[in-house]
Order: C-alpha cells, then sequence, then structure tokens
C-alpha cells in the first residue's frame, strides 16, 4: 500500500493568529478517515517500539493525537494544560511560543517515577512547548523516550530547546 502524502490534508493559513504567522492548519487531515488513521498509525510506528507507559500531551490539538495514539499503543495518556484548567495539586513549567508566552502544568500524580514518557504535539515549531513539557516530566522523576510531532518547521530549530532528546516528526516544512 502507497502511503497517503499527508501535506495535502494541510492547509497553509497565514498572518493566524497574528501577522507573519503561517500557521499549519490540521483539521482538514483531522476530518479525512483515512488521512486521520495513518497519521495515528506512522506515529505509533515510531512510538511503539520505545515502549511509552503514558503520552503527554497539551490542549489542545495535543489531546486528538495524543489520545488517538495511546488507544493505539495501550498505553495511558496525560494532559498538559494551560493554568487553572486543572482540578488536583500540579506543578508546572513555563515557555515561549511563537506567538506569546504561556505556561502548561499537569498533576504531580499524572507520572509515576522512572515512567517512559513520549511527549506529543501537532507541531514542532520554536521548541518551547515541547521544552515545558520535558521539564515537567523532569520534575515528576520520569523518563522522556522521545518527542514525536506530525509536523516539524525546522527552519525555527525547535531542536535545539530540546537538545539531547529522541525527536521524530511525520512531516518537515524547512
Ligand atoms: P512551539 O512551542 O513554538 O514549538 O510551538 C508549538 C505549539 O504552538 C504547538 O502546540 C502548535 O500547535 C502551536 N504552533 C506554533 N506554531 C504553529 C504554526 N505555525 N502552525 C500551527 N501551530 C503552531
Amino acid at each position: 500500500m502507497t502511503e497517503l502524502d499527508l501535506t495535502t490534508f494541510i492547509r497553509d493559513v497565514p498572518d493566524f493568529p497574528s501577522k507573519g504567522i503561517l500557521f499549519k492548519d490540521v483539521m482538514p487531515l483531522l476530518a479525512d478517515p483515512a488521512a486521520f488513521r495513518e497519521s495515528i498509525d506512522r506515529l505509533a510506528a515510531w512510538a511503539g517500539p520505545r515502549a511509552p507507559d503514558v503520552i503527554l500531551g497539551a490542549e489542545a490539538r495535543g489531546f486528538i493525537f495524543g489520545g488517538a495514539l495511546a488507544y493505539a499503543l495501550g498505553c495511558g495518556f496525560v494532559t498538559a494544560r494551560k493554568p487553572g484548567k486543572l482540578p488536583w495539586t500540579t506543578v508546572e513549567a513555563s515557555y515561549d511560543l511563537e506567538y506569546g508566552t504561556d505556561a502548561l502544568q499537569v498533576h504531580v500524580d499524572a507520572i509515576e517515577k522512572g515512567a517512559r514518557v513520549i511527549v506529543l504535539d501537532d507541531v514542532l515549531a520554536t521548541g518551547g512547548t515541547a521544552r515545558a513539557k520535558i521539564d515537567l516530566v523532569n520534575q515528576l522523576g520520569g523518563q522522556v523516550v522521545g518527542a514525536l510531532f506530525l509536523i516539524e518547521l525546522s527552519f525555527l530549530h525547535g531542536r535545539d530547546r530540546i537538545a539531547g532528546t529522541d525527536v521524530h516528526a511525520l512531516i518537515d516544512y524547512s
């Protein structure tokens, strides 16, 4: 079976959410049954051999891909959320976005010491979000066994922010 060209399901939206940002809109990919399934299958092919105990994904698109990936692998899913959203005691890490700054929190008991964690997102841009998620895993004593993305904007050099981490993306825009 030939692989689908997943890039044909990603829409470029210029100047969103602010001028100068070329936003990679994955909604057409999510809405297409074959493209969504193949995306998850290809993410799972990389993640599976790394034997994660949990996938860590941030809102909102990280929940969609992360939940489906965790189901496909038979592992758990942990949510990283913006401050004030999680009901239990949290730990926090702040980060810079391509367009702004923010912080992410996870529950203190969400990741067990020594747990194998893959951090996942739709897009690796500057790497700030991924850096924050890795910091959260480290704060809780987990072990990051991979950083996985649907899309990498490699011209932004996000990998430099998470040097030392095993990184993979299905699609690269260089
Ligand atoms: P960063 O922290 O800079 O690596 O940004 C990654 C996060 O911001 C991801 O959660 C993406 O969903 C979002 N993001 C940043 N830049 C873009 C972009 N050009 N297109 C779509 N999403 C983006």
